[in-house]
Order: C-alpha cells, then sequence, then structure tokens
C-alpha cells in the first residue's frame, strides 16, 4: 500500500509561495424558497411575480450562487461565512454587496473574471424573457461583457420543487498579471 505521509496538506507558507495559476474554475449552488407577498429578485434584477424568495438577505439566488462560485475559485471562505444569515445586519440586504465583496477578493489574489455560465431552475415566473437584461445586469457587476454570461432556465421536471429557485454557477478567473504579459507577448 502506497504512504500517504507525502499527501499532507501543505503549510498556509508553502500555499502563498506555491505558484498561482493562470486561471481557476469556480463552482457555486444556492436554493430558494417561493414565499408569497415578498419582491422577486433574480440576477440583480426585480421580476413581478406573485411571489419573492425568502430567507438569507433579498434572496437573490443567483447572485448567491455567483458569489459562491468566485469565492470558490479562490478558494476562500463561503457567502454563509462571510455574510451570515443568523446576522441581522444582512435581514433584507441586497445582494450585490456579497457579490462586490466576493469580487474584491477575486481582485486582491489577482485574477478577473473571464465569464460564467448559469443554470436556474425554477417553475415560474419564465425566466427568457428577462434573460438578456438579467445577463445585461450581472455582466455590469462583474465588469464583463454580455456574450460572457451564459444563462440557461429550466423548469424542475420530475424534482417536485415548484416551491424553489435554484442555481447553478460555474466561473473561471483568469491571472490578472498572466493576461498583461500575454497582451505584451503579442504585440
Ligand atoms: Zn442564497
Amino acid at each position: 500500500m502506497a504512504k500517504t505521509k507525502d499527501r499532507r496538506p501543505k503549510t498556509q507558507a508553502q500555499l502563498t509561495t506555491s505558484k498561482q495559476p493562470r486561471s481557476r474554475i469556480g463552482y457555486g449552488f444556492d436554493s430558494h424558497e417561493f414565499r408569497p407577498g415578498i419582491p422577486l429578485k433574480i440576477g440583480g434584477i426585480s421580476l413581478q411575480h406573485d411571489r419573492g424568495l425568502g430567507g438569507h438577505s433579498d434572496g437573490d439566488v443567483l447572485l448567491h450562487a455567483i458569489t459562491d462560485a468566485l469565492l470558490g475559485a479562490i478558494a476562500g471562505p463561503d457567502i454563509g461565512a462571510l455574510f451570515p444569515p443568523s446576522d441581522p445586519k444582512w435581514k433584507g440586504a441586497d445582494s450585490v454587496i456579497f457579490l462586490q465583496q466576493a469580487l474584491k477578493r477575486v481582485r486582491e489574489a489577482g485574477y478577473s473574471v473571464g465569464n460564467i455560465d448559469a443554470s436556474l431552475i425554477l417553475a415560474a415566473p419564465k425566466i427568457g424573457p428577462h434573460a438578456m437584461k438579467i445577463r445585461a445586469r450581472v455582466a455590469e457587476l462583474l465588469g464583463i461583457s454580455s456574450d460572457c454570461v451564459g444563462l440557461k432556465a429550466k423548469t424542475p421536471e420530475g424534482l417536485k420543487l415548484e416551491n424553489a429557485a435554484i442555481a447553478h454557477v460555474v466561473v473561471l478567473l483568469e491571472k490578472i498579471a498572466a493576461r498583461k504579459n500575454r497582451a505584451h507577448r503579442n504585440r
């Protein structure tokens, strides 16, 4: 049997001195329950609907999944650790704040966002008519163009999750210095 001795996690000092990868991938997942009588916000956009998403902050399931994908890509603490739902400060908070904080950490780590791809799973309302607006807003928040924001919406076929909204997001980060060097070499 192979020895596992050499597979111990690196110390913090080893981690900080190790060479940073040129790109990093991140993945985020979130779900919220629909509740009557509250506004619905998805991707930073207010949508007309008879129910909104309850729970943490303004319940923006898409921005939460993007925030977690950004934090995951730099192996940072997750959204729940940074903005605990138990802290009354975040009750009803605009989820744009969470995304901006995650983006700040991404930039401090030396990365910028390349592109993201998201899947929304919800029975209603239909996302199609609002997709362009949501993509534009998410792109604006991330400092990328709309054609770098993928957004698919699906209904929860066979999942019996008619009262939930779910978001899955993957994000690709690119090292800022690496990109500059590449541009320099291409001159
Ligand atoms: Zn959430």
